[in-house]
């Protein structure tokens, strides 16, 4: 069984009219190693598949399963430990902490759990060490640049081996040449940690980088 499944899943918003069918059937598997991009004009429902996905959201019909939990059965302190523990985010904007360093922002995650321990500061250098900031872990986020910055946002989207990364247009706030090398690095750390990777983008370019595509067309997933 895949360890994600994403079974016609719906969502509607009330409006003060009619509500507001964003999604009516999106269907979507996929298993550890696999990667995949969702891409199609902005308004058509990307984010709101991912904040689904990403468990921020409920669906107003159909299901996700997660390693074989759903997610939504879950109250909401156990669904913010099963998020923290088997999802990892990286935003269009970085969303770092300006007042911490590099090294403390990666171990974020982590402090849901306490102070943390030796190996998860190691697990976090590591990281940092691999997406080519090893000589940046005392620094403040405005002291990177923001191709840096999105470096630092996937080392910390990564600390804790989620089973699924999700990233809404990672590189939307990136120069054409810093975004392809954002867009490789994803697919490269997705692959030397076996997660499984679903990038949400308007950039045709991003998602090439990505095995598979699909676009929201009328709500639901279609191959692109
Ligand atoms: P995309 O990420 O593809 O640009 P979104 O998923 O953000 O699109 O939005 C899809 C549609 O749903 C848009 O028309 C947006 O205005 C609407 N929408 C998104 N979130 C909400 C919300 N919380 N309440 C009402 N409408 C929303
Ligand atoms: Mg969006």
């Amino acid at each position: 069984m895949p360890d994600l499944v994403v079974d016609r899943v719906a969502k509607e918003f009330p409006t003060r009219a009619e509500p507001l069918v964003v999604l009516r059937e999106a269907s979507l598997e996929l298993s550890a190693g696999q990667n995949a991009a969702i891409v199609g004009p902005s308004g058509s429902g990307k984010s709101t598949l991912l904040h689904i996905i990403g468990t921020l959201d409920a669906p107003t019909s159909g299901s996700v399963t997660l390693g074989g939990e759903n997610p939504f059965a879950l109250d909401e302190p156990q669904l913010a430990r099963f998020r923290n523990r088997n999802i990892g985010f990286v935003f269009q904007d970085h969303h770092l902490l300006p007042q911490l360093s590099v090294l403390e922002n990666v171990l974020i995650p982590a402090l849901a759990d306490g102070a943390p321990a030796r190996e998860i500061v190691e697990r976090a250098k590591d990281l940092l060490s691999r997406v080519g900031l090893s000589e940046r872990l005392a620094h403040r986020p405005a002291e990177l640049s923001g191709g840096e910055r999105q470096r630092a946002g996937v080392a910390r989207a990564l600390l804790l081996r989620p089973a699924l990364l999700l990233a809404d247009e990672p590189t939307g706030n990136l120069d054409r040449k810093t975004a392809a090398a954002i867009g490789s690095l994803l697919v490269e750390m997705q692959r030397q940690e076996n997660t499984m990777l679903l990038v949400v983008t308007h950039s045709a370019e991003l998602a090439g980088h990505l095995d598979r595509r699909y676009e929201i067309d009328d709500g639901r997933l279609v191959p692109a």
